[in-house]
């Protein structure tokens, strides 16, 4: 039976970039593409609540079941209601997947029982009885079966065969396990893998649009920059164009605009975590409104709050955005002494404002396609913008993502001093 619980509209297309609407039928709510979901860390958008995710353009939330499934028996499978009221996001549209996409490092072998996840409670494993399970009780309105991902960039070919193999496996079971549920009108994604294999991804894509499937995910984690439109366009040109792609791995600003350029269409958004978390907000401007900049070249995507020049800097971030942060406004210095103070503030103030502005950085890539300008304007951002990786101001060192952003540091010092 064919799940119509979404439909995606193309509504103009150029080479392979393409500008739609993902309609979610049953909530009557339109997400426009491309976009970025919202990230979401143990079921709460980081450092936010209630009333500041209401001043902020939030309408597709990603949440990770490995952030819920700290014990065998999860209490939020006790509660009848599902995940939507659990979390407290009941005028939002919830896409559900195991792993977290930011916190993608090896933790243990997947075999073809089950795939290994890192809860706050260790390693736990997920077999298509717990994906089914978890489903049925949370009613998410999107959701991703089990993937096979690879984080060893050196991977063997057998091991890239075996993870799209296992994946179609895997993908065919929680099919037949959907379809019982069939009533709860759940649609799924379905993962395109390959890793690094150009073959192989071709072979995924392929195959997965043989299946009764509502929208793909590319999986482009684990794989370096460099790699990623070659690789992004092997899965993208195999698959059929009237359903969505969701790219993972994609989270920076020249990541998503690659995606967009190779037609993907959803983003996991978690960039305005990312650089939330190093003390940064975001400066970058994009099509129309980088025309407006002065010409220069090699210009920071972000500026660091934690620099001690802006502590007489006595003026919002952007005075363009429309933010809590900047209209109310907070000055710059004020920010960067909450941050220097350790004041939880410093952090909400940031996160509001890189979330509103990577929706901006969509919202005018989504006009630069309807105005067929964006090979133009990508190439124009590609120019402006420096390209190395922002580094914590405090410090300035490379402040990578790691297990120690999901509080796993607590629980290795722990397990140390038993
Ligand atoms: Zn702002």
């Amino acid at each position: 039976m064919a799940n119509n619980a979404v439909s995606f509209k193309l509504q103009a297309e150029y080479s392979l970039f393409r500008r739609g609407v993902l309609y979610f039928v049953k909530k009557n709510k339109s997400i426009q593409t491309p976009g970025c979901m919202t990230y979401t860390l143990r079921g709460s958008v980081p450092h936010l609540i209630k009333d500041n995710l209401s001043l902020l353009p939030i309408e597709l939330v990603h949440i990770s079941l490995e952030h819920f499934l700290e014990q065998k028996d999860p209490s939020s499978f006790k509660y009848p209601h599902g995940i939507h009221k659990y979390i407290n996001f009941e005028d939002e549209l919830i896409y559900c997947d195991i792993r977290d996409p930011v916190k993608f490092s090896p933790i243990s072998f997947n075999t073809d029982k089950y795939l290994s996840i890192n809860t706050h409670g260790g390693v736990r494993q997920v077999t298509p009885d717990n994906w089914a399970e978890a489903i049925r009780i949370y009613r998410p309105d999107v959701v991703a079966s089990m993937a096979d991902a690879i984080s060893d960039l050196g991977a063997k070919t057998k091991r890239i065969t075996r993870s799209v193999d296992r994946t179609l496996t895997w993908l065919d079971d929680n099919l037949k396990k959907i379809q019982v549920l069939s009533d709860l009108e759940i649609p799924v994604f379905a993962p395109v893998m390959g890793h690094t294999d150009v073959g192989e991804r071709a072979r995924s894509a392929t195959e997965t649009a043989e299946r009764d499937v509502q929208g793909f995910i590319v999986n482009m984690l684990g794989l370096e920059e460099e790699q990623l439109g070659d690789h992004v366009k092997a899965s993208t040109d195999n698959l059929p164009k009237d359903k969505p792609r969701v790219g993972y791995g994609l989270a920076s600003p020249e990541s998503i605009l690659v995606g967009v350029a190779n037609g993907i269409d959803l983003f996991d958004g978690t960039y305005a975590y990312k650089v939330t978390e190093k003390g940064r907000a975001i400066s970058f401007k994009f099509g129309e409104e980088l025309k407006n900049a002065a010409e220069s070249q090699n210009q920071p995507k972000t500026i660091s709050l934690w620099d001690s020049q802006l502590a007489h800097t006595f003026e919002p971030i952007d005075t363009t955005c429309g933010c809590e942060a900047c209209s109310r406004p907070h000055t710059k210095a004020y920010i960067h002494h909450l941050l220097n103070a350790h004041e939880m503030l410093g952090p909400i103030l940031l996160m509001g404002h890189n979330i509103y502005q990577l929706d901006k950085f969509m919202a005018c890539i989504r006009k630069s396609i309807e105005n067929n300008q964006f090979k133009e304007d990508m190439q124009a951002f590609m120019k402006h913008y420096s390209h190395k990786k922002e580094v914590n101001g405090r410090d300035d060192h490379e402040d990578e993502m790691d297990d120690q952003s999901l509080g796993v540091h607590l629980k290795k010092k722990r397990t140390l001093l038993l």
